[in-house]
């Protein structure tokens, strides 16, 4: 262990190039680490990537993010790519349910939570009475601390019949939100997060929910920039190289990568939850089988490429219908004619299994009664993208499988969305982890400096 050099001169491996450990490599290096980073597969971005198929640029599945994703917005202008997103000025959402009714969730320039007041008491998918019965639960709901232990160990479903919501709300407001933010339904979701997601999102801050939509592949806005920050930082990056194992060493580790063993000083360890504990050293985690009791959760995005615009809509959310959220995709994905709609699927039990052509069969109709131009348009292309792993199952009780940063062992730390990291499994859990678990590894650095000096 070369406990003489200066904390900023100390080999810092990071396992996994997903946004977790593409966060904490950047601010690593930054910090002045002498940076590896390894990813176990061809590319950088983790669960966040694109592909090319027949001329299109498809990503693995629609990701938009909110106002209020500071440490993930900060992170996308350190890396230079910040105007590669359009976030709205306010938080707009138009809603269709299947009997073409309409309605829109919006906010007004008061401040929160009064800036949704207008919207709720306009929101003709509700009757006037579950309206107001939405408008107590909502403020019950903001009285709330997401930190408060006992919220984890319930669900947000049962909470919500104790407050009066009867299933159209469910349908046409609460799920409307939880199943594309938790990726599970009111029912199998923990109270802990849903207040925590509607209070930051939506109840605390007027402009926290305005949403943000990637306006380049994901692959141009995540992996290849961040990648190419690191490399020209100084720092190596390492495709293809799955690590093994991680071994202590003295007072550094050693990680075994494809018959080759890199010494470190310190290792943040930024890889899926059931992953983890097969890589950490021995010792690392009081209880190794937690990360692997989160579970997960499916998401299925189903493309559609029609040879005319059938929506100017730049994205929708469906009530009362298989389709629950429609994004244009066309502009990203550099369609040159027709539409490109991504219909975005979570808590995709029910689909994940399904052939192509069952998606089909049950897709291209409901979109044709949802958006009627669609219906003498052609579809030109169809295809599938399934994500079986796309976030951990964020259900009552969760919150004790989600280890914090910080293992057993000085220096080798924990990042990913799917940590005690206060967030949901986003992108912006996953970059304040990176982050946080960055801070820690140079604060344990400094101190083996100085405590080598004295
Ligand atoms: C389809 C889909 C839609 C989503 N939509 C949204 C959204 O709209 N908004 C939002 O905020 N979030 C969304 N998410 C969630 C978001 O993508 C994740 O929370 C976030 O990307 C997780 O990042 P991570 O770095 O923690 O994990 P990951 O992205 O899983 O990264 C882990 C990395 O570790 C690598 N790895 C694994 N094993 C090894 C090994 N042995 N050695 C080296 N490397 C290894 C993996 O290849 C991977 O690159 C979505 C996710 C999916 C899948």
């Amino acid at each position: 262990m070369s406990g003489a050099r200066p904390a900023g001169q100390r080999r810092v491996v990071v396992v996994g190039g997903g946004l977790a450990g593409l966060a904490a490599a950047c601010e690593l290096v930054d910090r002045g680490a002498r940076v590896t980073l390894l990813e176990a597969r061809a590319r950088l971005g983790g669960a966040t990537f694109s592909f090319d198929r027949d001329g299109l640029t498809v990503d693995n599945g629609q990701h938009v993010l909110l106002r209020c994703y500071t440490e993930y917005r900060a992170f996308l202008d350190r890396i230079g790519v910040g105007d590669r997103i359009a976030i709205q000025d306010r938080f707009r959402v138009p809603v269709v349910d299947a009997d073409g009714r309409t309605g829109e969730l919006f906010r007004t320039g008061l401040p929160a939570p009064l800036h949704l007041g207008a919207a709720l008491t306009r929101y003709g998918l509700l009757s006037w009475a579950d309206r107001a019965r939405v408008s107590v639960a909502v403020a019950r709901l903001r009285s709330l601390d997401p930190a408060d232990p006992r919220l984890d160990d319930r669900s947000f479903g049962s909470w919500l019949a104790q407050h009066g919501q009867r299933r159209p709300a469910i349908d046409a407001l609460w799920n409307l939100i939880t199943v594309a933010a938790l990726n599970t339904d009111v029912d199998d979701a923990s109270l802990a997060l849903c207040v925590m997601v509607f209070r930051t999102a939506l109840l605390v801050r007027s402009d926290a929910a305005d949403i943000g939509v990637p306006g380049v592949p994901l692959g141009r806005l995540h992996g290849d920039p961040a990648g190419a920050y690191l490399r020209g930082a100084g720092a190596e990056v390492r495709l293809r190289s799955a690590v093994r194992r991680i071994r202590r060493s003295g007072e550094g580790f050693e990680i075994e990568v494809d018959g080759e063993t890199i010494s470190a000083d310190a290792v943040v360890v930024a890889v899926p939850s059931d992953v983890a504990a097969s890589v950490l050293p021995d010792g690392a985690l009081a209880d190794p089988s937690a990360p692997a009791k989160l579970g997960s959760k499916p998401i299925v995005n189903v493309h559609a490429v029609y040879d005319t615009r059938v929506t100017d809509s730049s994205f929708t959310a469906v009530v009362g219908s298989p389709v629950q959220w429609v994004f244009d995709r066309t502009d990203t994905a550099g369609v040159t004619s027709g539409q490109y709609l991504a219909v975005s699927l979570s808590a995709a039990g029910e689909w994940i299994d399904e052939p192509v052509a069952r998606l089909r069969e049950v897709f291209l109709p409901e979109l044709a009664r949802l958006f009627p131009k669609a219906e003498p348009a052609r579809c030109q292309k169809f295809f599938v993208t399934r994500e079986r792993r796309a976030t951990f199952h964020q259900s009552p009780g969760s919150s004790r499988w989600r280890p914090t940063a910080h293992t057993l062992l000085p220096g080798c730390v924990l990042a990913g969305a799917w940590t005690a990291t206060g967030w949901p499994d986003t992108m912006e859990g996953a970059v304040r982890s990176g982050n946080n678990a960055a801070r820690i590894v140079d604060a344990q650095l400094a101190r083996t400096v100085l405590g080598s000096a004295v």
